[in-house]
């Protein structure tokens, strides 16, 4: 009975507790990445957190190819973090040549942050009106002034818009420009397998891993001219340079988790998992137009699962998030300027569905949204 993806997908994990549509923040994990984690915590405390590591480096050496898979780089250029925001940090402190950086102008709040804390000076590439790259124009404006790196959040975490990831890759290979992605949002989202020079994503996102594992995957080419500060060399074991990005505590029955995580998504299959989610963006899009107070963004037809809903009548999607929760147990993300400080003027409200969303879910956001305007 279990034959459509949606089925599959919601027969693999638990029953949600109302209504999920928060995948931009955190999807629901599935039995198997659960299950897995869980059994490599009972067999750090029967053999030894250090003995178990090394029983698991099948299983994590399969996810870093299922992520090299999904980037169009090598299961060898692939490390975990914990997290999107550790990735971006790890290669900015290690870049050695020149700190510039042009991005969009939506880009998200916090990379702007650590590219400041890392003395990048940053541009803004040119968009239309509802913030989508302009390729052709990028391309001149690269070419003019050439960037230190060329850095592209492929979709954003505060608008479902999917940027032209495969044409600036072409562009930034045409013009030798090292390109680096933030693909938190897009990884298992859209196809992001541009294999560019460095690409970094969050687990817990669109690939239903677990909380507070990231990956970072670095193009050999760039690996070459990274500086890692961190740790100190030793002349008497020396380090490679992903060695050392890798370096550090980490939570390895997360790791575990989340690879096999990402292995399930690609049994399920990407293609048919990204079709799903653009068919869910355009039904949320759809059911939700019919609400008063609350302007829908994106394009119907924008080929992702996030729909961001701008308010018409001065509601705070920040109250409405935590009434949607208390009273209607559903679960949104309530999108503040901070998110894009150079592009969003006033919060938004986030839905983000996964592949297993029903009309009658949606229908039932929708009449909750509705019921909120009261408040
Ligand atoms: C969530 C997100 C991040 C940060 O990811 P963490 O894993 O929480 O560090 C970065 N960029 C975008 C676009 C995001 O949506």
């Amino acid at each position: 009975m279990t034959d459509t993806l949606a089925d599959r997908w919601r027969a693999a994990r638990p029953k949600a507790a109302g209504v999920h549509i928060d995948s931009g923040a955190c999807s629901r994990q599935g039995f198997a990445a659960i299950d897995a984690a869980a059994q490599h915590a009972r067999h750090e405390a029967e053999v030894g957190g250090y003995v178990a590591l090394d029983a698991a480096a099948p299983v994590l050496d399969a996810g870093r190819a299922a992520v090299a898979a999904l980037t169009g780089l090598a299961a060898t250029d692939v490390v975990f973090t914990t997290g999107a925001n550790h990735a971006l940090g790890l290669l900015l402190r290690s870049w050695d040549g020149d700190r510039s950086a042009a991005c969009l102008p939506g880009e998200y709040g916090p990379n702007l942050a650590l590219m400041a804390a890392n003395g990048f000076r940053v541009s803004a590439l040119p968009v239309d009106g509802c913030g989508r790259l302009r390729v052709d124009e990028a391309a001149e404006a690269l070419r003019r002034d050439r960037p230190g790196l060329v850095h592209l959040t492929a979709l954003g975490s505060h608008r479902g818009l999917a940027q032209p990831l495969h044409a600036l890759a072409e562009v930034c290979r045409d013009l030798a420009l090292p390109l680096v992605v933030d693909a938190a949002q897009a990884l298992g989202h859209l196809d992001c397998a541009v294999a560019p020079a460095a690409v970094y994503s969050s687990s817990r996102k669109w690939l239903a891993g677990p909380r507070g594992v990231g990956v970072l995957a670095v193009h050999p080419d760039l690996v070459g001219t990274l500086r890692p500060r961190f740790p100190p060399s030793d002349p008497d074991a020396p380090m490679t340079v992903l060695q050392k990005l890798a370096h550090g505590e980490a939570n390895a029955a997360a790791q575990v988790g989340f690879s096999v995580a990402v292995g399930e998504y690609l049994a399920v299959g990407g293609s048919r998992v990204r079709a799903r989610l653009a068919e869910v963006g355009r039904l949320t899009r759809t059911v939700m137009a019919g609400v008063t107070g609350w302007r829908v963004v994106e394009p119907v037809d924008e080929p992702t699962a996030i729909t961001t809903l701008e308010p018409t009548d001065g509601a705070d999607p920040h109250k409405v998030r935590a009434w949607l929760i208390a009273e209607r147990g559903v679960v949104t993300t309530a999108c503040d300027a901070r998110r894009a400080p150079n592009e969003l003027t006033t919060p938004v409200l986030r839905l983000s569905p996964h592949v297993d969303v029903t009309e009658d879910d949606l229908n039932l956001a929708a009449a909750a949204l509705s019921d909120a305007a009261a408040l």
